[in-house]
């Protein structure tokens, strides 16, 4: 099982808003994505946190 479950945090105020399963073979860097935060109300940074 190389499926981990990970929390999408934002990076301006480091809520968590979301999370997605990555497939750490596929997937072995970790990755930014753009996504809304409801806490900062507008688009920012999410990135991965364990
Ligand atoms: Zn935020």
């Amino acid at each position: 099982m190389n499926r981990v479950i990970v929390s999408l945090e934002c990076g301006v105020c480091r809520n968590r808003n979301y999370s997605t399963t990555r497939n750490k073979r596929t997937h072995a860097e970790k990755y930014k994505i753009k996504k809304y935060c409801p806490a900062c109300r507008r688009h920012t940074e999410h990135k991965e946190s364990k």
